[in-house]
Parts: C-alpha cells; structure tokens; sequence
C-alpha cells in the first residue's frame, strides 16, 4: 500500500543485510521461549536472503534491561532457536557492547547465505534514544538495511529509525504484509466495513475509534470499555469499569457514529459478578439493569448473537481488545465467542495485536484468520491513522 521499498528491490547478493526483527518473545523462569510466533514471522524475510546469497546481520531488542548487559535478557536462546527454525547455524555475536572490534571480524568473515544475531540492542542505553553514534555502529555492520520489525515500528529507536540514515533500506515481508492488510482495510476496504474493538480502557482507544469512525459502517464495543458507553447512554452500570471522565466524550462519539450514519453498537446483556475474581457469583442481566452490587465482566449471550450476525455479513473486519476478562475462565466466552465468529467469515479479518491476538491463537483460529498483527502497539497506531516512525524512515520506491 505504502509507496515503501521491499526486500526484493534490493540487490541483496553478496551483500551484509542488517535485519532488524522483532525477537521479544516471552520466555520463563529457564529462559525458554514458550511462543515462537515472532521468531516464526520473521522466516520469510530471512530465508528469502538465505536463497538470494545474502549475508544475513539480524538485530533485536528483548525486554527492558533498561541500557545495561544483563544475561536475563540475552538473546542468546533466540539464536539457538532460529538455528534449528533454518536448519543451520545461526552464530550469535555475544558482546556486551553489541557492537565491537570483535563483533565487526565475526561479521567480516560471514559468507553469502551465513546467519549472525547481534546481542539484544537494548544493552545500549543510545538504542532507546535514538543515540546517533549507536545507529552509526550498528549501520557500520551491513551494506542494507530491512526493517522487519512492524512491533516497533511505532518507535523511534536507533535500531529502527537510526540505521536508515546511513543505508539504502526496504521493509521485509512480515512488515509488508502488515501494512498491505491493514492499510488497504483501511484506504478501500470491501464492505461492509465492520470493526470490533474492546479492552479496558476507553482512554486507550480513543484514537482508534476517532479514525474508524470516519471507515467503518459498523462498531461494535464491548469489554471493560464499554460500560463508559452504557454509562454515557444513562444506564446504571453498578461496579463496573468506569472512566468517569470520558463519559462526555463517549457521548459525544456516540453522536458522531450517529452523524455519519455509522451503526455504533454496544452489549445489550452482560454477564455480571460480584467481584473481580473467576469463582465469583454470577449471572447474565440485560445492560439497562446492571445490579448495584455488581460488575460486567463480560458480554451475554444476545450480544454474541448480536455481534456474530454482524461479523457473517461483513467483508472486512478489524478486531481489537477481549470482550471481557478472558484471563478468567467464566468470562472468556464472550471473547472465544468474537474469536469463533471471525474464524467463520468469508471476510477479510484483520486481528490486533496483543490479548486479542492470543485468544485468537489460544482457541485454535490462527491459520483461518486473514490476518493477525505482530504488533500491539503499533497495530494502534496503525489504526489511529498515525504515521509510524520505523515505517516512514524506510526508503520510497
Ligand atoms: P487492553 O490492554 O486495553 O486491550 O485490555 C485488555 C484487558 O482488558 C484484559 O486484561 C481484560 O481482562 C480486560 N477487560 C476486558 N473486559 C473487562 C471488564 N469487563 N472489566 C475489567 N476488565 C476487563
């Protein structure tokens, strides 16, 4: 969609490609990873440079070592697993300093079709700040630059943004793809054009919803931020989650859908607990009679019908945030329910990132969902119509 460079307008033969991935995949106590997904999505890019004799530099970050070394943090465990993803060695450059005399004769030595991953960007206090001299290192390495990282494309950080400065650069395939999805929902969707969004807070959303507005025929709200809707529409909503000081505005976005003759749609039943806890009483109330006592935790059942029917006669559907609180098994319905019923579409579905993303993965619909972001934060932005910085600094066609 965007008019950006791709790695196939490169001429990547005998060439050092600095890659910048996003491996920040969780691990536990042991430092192993327990979702590869990340590491996954970044294959097509990597071997892509494989077959065309590239050699290939990666970078990351991983978690917050906050500008020190600090082996927790190491991506030492993500080299070994791209190993055996490629089925050939990947040689990790472990360095303190990410870039060295040292690591500069490992990346001397590589030949077409080697694998080298730096140490975790992030050991650098620079990366973080966007620190010029560190982009200046990390650019001396290569002779092109990928950025296949969209999860940090909303960041400005030396290793994303710094490095294009000083190299001819392109965005890899996983970023491609995410900005083709997403931006063509976006600029010429097939409609109807209908979006989904929840999560806790309305405060998070409000960007999101602002510039949908002007896209979609239909929104569906549900999850913690919809009862500062029902709250808007005068409804009592007992315990729930509230922010008392976006009520106007959820008001005055109600009155905008309105104007622009997009159907904004909230719960019309809730399922509602006493308290914030799984094993907690419960029971399903129409959204008009919410006890005071109690709090909504997820969408009843005739808003899963409600919703679902909109999904089936959409073209293209765009999801983000749970319906409810689906860490909790008795509230996780609504959210599986939202999850199945993309799953069921002719559609082009479209998932954000984060909780929604991992529902999704969790009940098994992963491969039939046209397409599930590899960004949560930047998924948002995306969607808010920002412009993001590791994007916009790759070089035009
Ligand atoms: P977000 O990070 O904004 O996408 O929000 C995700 C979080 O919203 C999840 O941890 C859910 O448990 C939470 N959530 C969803 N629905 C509710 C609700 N009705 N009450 C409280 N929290 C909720």
């Amino acid at each position: 969609m965007l008019n950006k460079k791709s790695v196939e307008d490169l001429q990547v033969s005998g060439k050092r490609v600095l890659v910048r991935c996003d491996f920040n995949v969780p691990m536990d106590e042991l430092r192993n990873i327990t979702d590869d997904r990340r590491i996954t999505s970044a294959l097509p890019t990597i071997k892509y440079l494989i077959e065309n004799d590239a050699k290939i530099i990666l970078m990351s970050h991983l978690g917050r070592p906050k500008g020190e070394p600090n082996p927790k943090y190491s991506l030492e465990p993500v080299a070994k697993r791209l190993s055996t993803l490629l089925g050939k060695q990947v040689t990790f450059a472990k360095d303190d300093k990410v870039v060295s005399e040292n690591v500069k004769k490992i990346v001397d030595n590589m030949k077409p079709g080697d694998v080298v991953l730096l140490e975790n960007t992030r050991y650098r206090k620079e990366e973080e700040k966007n620190g010029d001299e560190f982009a200046k290192e990390l650019a001396s390495l290569g002779e092109l630059y990928v950025n296949d990282a969209f999860g940090t494309s909303h960041r400005s950080h030396a290793s994303n943004v710094g490095v294009s400065k000083y190299l001819p650069s392109s965005v890899g395939f996983l970023v491609k793809k995410e900005i083709d999805v997403m931006g063509k929902a976006l600029e010429n969707p097939e409609r109807p054009f209908v979006a989904i969004l929840g999560g806790a807070k309305v405060s998070d959303k409000i960007g999101v919803i602002e510039n949908l507005l002007e896209k979609v025929d239909t929104i569906l709200i549900g999850g913690g931020m919809a009862y500062t809707f029902l709250k808007a529409k005068g409804y009592n909503i007992g315990n729930s989650l509230l922010e008392e000081d976006k009520v106007e505005l959820a008001k005055s976005l109600m009155k905008s859908a309105e104007d622009k003759g997009v159907k904004l749609l909230l719960s019309t039943d809730i399922v509602v607990g006493k308290e914030f806890k799984n094993d907690t009483e419960f029971k399903t109330v129409k959204a008009d009679s919410i006890p005071d006592d109690m709090m909504g935790l997820d969408i009843g059942e005739e808003t899963i019908k409600l919703f679902s029917e909109e999904i089936k006669n959409a073209k293209t559907v765009v999801w983000n945030g749970p319906m409810g609180v689906f860490e909790m098994e008795n509230f996780k319905k609504g959210t599986n329910a939202i999850a199945k019923a993309l799953a069921d579409s002719k559609a082009i579905t479209i998932v954000g990132g984060g909780d929604s993303a991992s529902a999704v993965e969790k009940a098994g619909y992963g491969s039939v969902i046209t397409h599930i972001s590899t960004g949560g934060g930047a998924s948002l932005e995306f969607l808010e119509g920002k412009e993001l910085p590791g994007i916009a600094a790759i070089d035009n066609k």
